[in-house]
């Protein structure tokens, strides 16, 4: 039961094969029997689950459909849930029950999903490979002694080990598309203002975006769909139509025009992978793709722009955590200012604080203009090497990362090394893009992923692209042993 995809699940339960409810148990059941050895988890809501399995049968034997129906899925430990802890990974919010549900999680539950409980993450969602989470590190279930990139490490790590089906997860750097790399998924970051941010608490507010990681393209349209839509609580949210996603899946590869950048192919990229992804070259132009060479001359600057950034605008979403409006508040302070220091000080990891730090300094007098005006500059330079590049091509493809997952700790000393290997993701947050990744192979027993950029609000394209590729591939159908 545990290998079934979301639209196999969907079939089963219109054709009344199973319910909900025994799915969900068995679910709950292998995650209590398997995840010990993975750490996906930070909090299971099995009552919950049982609850909302039990109302979507009966939804169901009232008549009603729908591909979400009875779903299991899970939620990045980031998305508020009313009254279960919301924890984003952190000492900070341990204890914090959010007093509502976010967008995402309500437009789910409405659809009928079924949350089986909260997935780990890197703390506040800073980081490549889930070590930074106060809970503890998360495995790689195609090798224990690998991390499962991060952050949406938790989602990744527990659909991979087919504990479910699929999960929501954000990306403000990569963090759904380098786990999905990782584990041999298939993620979705869509276009910035896709998918409403309210109830997701806030890493870099212009670069969060939250998206589906599945197995299979069919699976994040599905899930996709569920969570797209204007949602006039979030500003940024874009009123545009959401499209049928699963609708388009079909549609013919013929004269679609793939743009390959010279940039992706040049030292630094592991030659093994680059191999891999001329393989997936190959077989999408047997699908009827055209390949063009393209330049996105300013890839260069994009992770130093990102590293100002992203921090600049965590330092000042994380400042609500003092102890007092929000979060773990220190024993016996002496004064305001002790209160707010070790608050802060006991609440925060180490990587929080280094780029809390690092925002502040990058905002300061002085420094915002060499620093972050700069940086912001050369965010526009990057949006307009896609917009150049999207007047020739239909798509982008490359790599989704340097390497394959690297060894728990590998990374811990050096947190630049760890940045570098963002190269391939952050430019689609920096531009707001939309990006796909999914599985194109393995090196040394451990899962590649392949990476698939389109215009905006073009997630139907990358998911039709994707979902091709999968009808003629069999890499994402791999199950890691063990699992
Ligand atoms: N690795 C990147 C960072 O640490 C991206 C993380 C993310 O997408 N949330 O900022």
């Amino acid at each position: 039961m545990h290998q079934m995809t979301l639209a196999e699940i969907a079939r089963g339960l219109a054709d009344k094969k199973f319910s909900s409810e025994e799915l969900t148990k068995v679910l709950l059941a292998r995650i209590t029997q398997l995840d010990p050895q993975l750490n996906s988890f930070i909090s299971l809501t099995e009552d919950l689950a049982i609850e909302q399995a039990k109302a979507a049968d009966a939804r169901r034997s009232n008549g009603e459909s729908g591909a979400l129906l009875g779903a299991p899925i899970a939620h990045k430990d980031l998305f508020c849930t009313q009254g279960i802890r919301t924890s984003c990974g952190s000492k900070m919010l341990d204890n914090f029950k959010a007093p509502y549900d976010a967008t995402v999680v309500a437009k789910l539950a409405a659809a009928g999903a079924v949350t089986l409980g909260k997935t780990n993450m890197d703390e506040f969602a800073m980081g490549s490979a889930n070590e930074s989470s106060w809970y503890g590190a998360v495995k790689n279930p195609w090798n224990l002694e690998h991390v499962p990139g991060g952050s949406s490490g938790g989602s990744a790590a527990a659909v991979a080990a087919r504990l479910l089906p699929a999960a929501t997860a954000t990306d403000t750097g990569g963090s759904i598309r380098q786990p999905a790399a990782f584990t041999n998924l298939t993620g979705l970051k869509p276009t910035y203002g896709r998918v409403s941010r309210w109830g997701m608490i806030a890493y870099a507010s212009s670069l969060d975006q939250g998206g589906p990681l599945a197995r299979t393209a069919e699976d994040c349209a599905i899930l996709l769909q569920g969570m797209a839509g204007f949602d006039q609580n979030d500003s940024t949210s874009i009123d545009e139509p959401v499209p049928d996603y699963s609708a388009s899946l079909n549609d013919s590869l013929q004269g679609l025009r793939i743009g390959v950048p010279k940039e992706y192919f040049s030292a630094g990229l592991d030659p093994r992978i680059a191999e891999l992804i001329q393989n997936s070259i190959q077989q999408l132009q047997k699908l009827g793709a055209v390949i063009k060479e393209i330049s996105l001359p300013n890839m260069q600057h994009a992770i130093p722009a990102y590293y100002v950034i992203a921090p600049a605008e965590a330092s000042s979403n994380l400042s609500r955590f003092d102890g007092v409006r929000f979060g773990h508040r220190c024993e016996n302070p002496e004064n305001l200012i002790d209160l707010y220091k070790r608050s802060r000080g006991e609440g925060f990891g180490a990587e929080v604080q280094r780029r809390i730090m690092v925002g502040a300094y990058a905002l300061s007098a002085g420094y915002y203009d060499a620093y972050y005006l700069k940086a912001q500059k050369i965010r526009r330079l990057v949006k307009n090497d896609f917009m150049a590049a999207f007047n020739e091509v239909d798509i982008i493809l490359g790599p989704t990362t340097p390497n394959p997952a690297w060894k728990l700790g590998a990374k811990n000393s050096d947190p630049v090394a760890a940045y570098l290997e963002d190269v391939y993701t952050i430019t689609a947050n920096l531009a707001g893009l939309p990006g796909l990744s999914m599985p194109a192979g393995f090196v040394d027993g451990l899962p590649v992923g392949v990476q698939l950029l389109a215009p905006y609000f073009h997630e139907g394209r990358l998911l039709n692209v994707a979902h091709q590729y999968q009808l003629n591939t069999d890499w994402h159908t791999r199950t890691p042993t063990g699992f």
